[in-house]
């Protein structure tokens, strides 16, 4: 009988552990949302998400990049060295490196900030509700490592008639090779 309780716990204890294993819980503003280990984009490939302390991230990140994606804020508009980048290539997260947007979706929106029509693949980026500042707002995430993005609205262009508005903070910019 001792022998089966013990047995019992041991696997109970395994369930928990697994279970915390899987599951992510803390998201850029540390709210306890939960997601899986991993998710698999469009393309099928397992992408595993990068969670890191935050003590970590400060290290890793530059002042602005961790303000903006590890604490939401926003850099002032105008300012970001993204803004008028026209080169051909990809933009990706600053935290994690997941490409994000190509730069054939890039137009300008004279809003501030470096504006995209659609994202390189939805399942790369999380749209959470943001309540903040009195306003309603659909805030983006980076899928992979919870990073704040910016915000989307729907007064974009064709052919989605989306504004992925995106801090330069959170970008990093893979020129293609000619
Ligand atoms: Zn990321």
């Amino acid at each position: 009988m001792r022998t089966r309780i013990i047995s019992l716990v041991v696997i109970a204890f395994s369930a928990i552990s697994c279970n915390q294993a899987q599951t992510v819980t803390k998201n850029a503003e540390g709210k306890g949302e939960e997601l899986s280990a991993f998710f698999v984009n469009t393309q099928g490939d397992t992408i595993y998400r990068v969670i890191k302390d935050e003590d970590d991230w400060r290290t890793e990140l530059g002042k602005m990049e961790y303000d903006v994606l590890r604490n939401a804020a926003t850099e002032r508009p105008f300012t970001g060295d993204l803004l008028e980048n026209k080169a051909i290539g990809t933009y990706i997260c600053a935290a994690c490196k997941l490409p994000l947007f190509e730069s054939d979706t890039k137009f300008d929106s004279h809003c501030g900030w470096p504006s995209y029509f659609q994202a390189i693949d939805p399942t790369h980026i999380i749209e959470k509700e943001d309540n903040s500042y009195g306003m309603v707002r659909v805030e983006l995430l980076c899928a992979r490592c919870g990073g704040h993005l910016g915000h989307v609205f729907n007064d974009g262009p064709p052919p989605t008639g989306l504004r992925y508005c995106i801090n330069s903070a959170s970008l990093d910019f893979e020129k293609k090779e000619d």
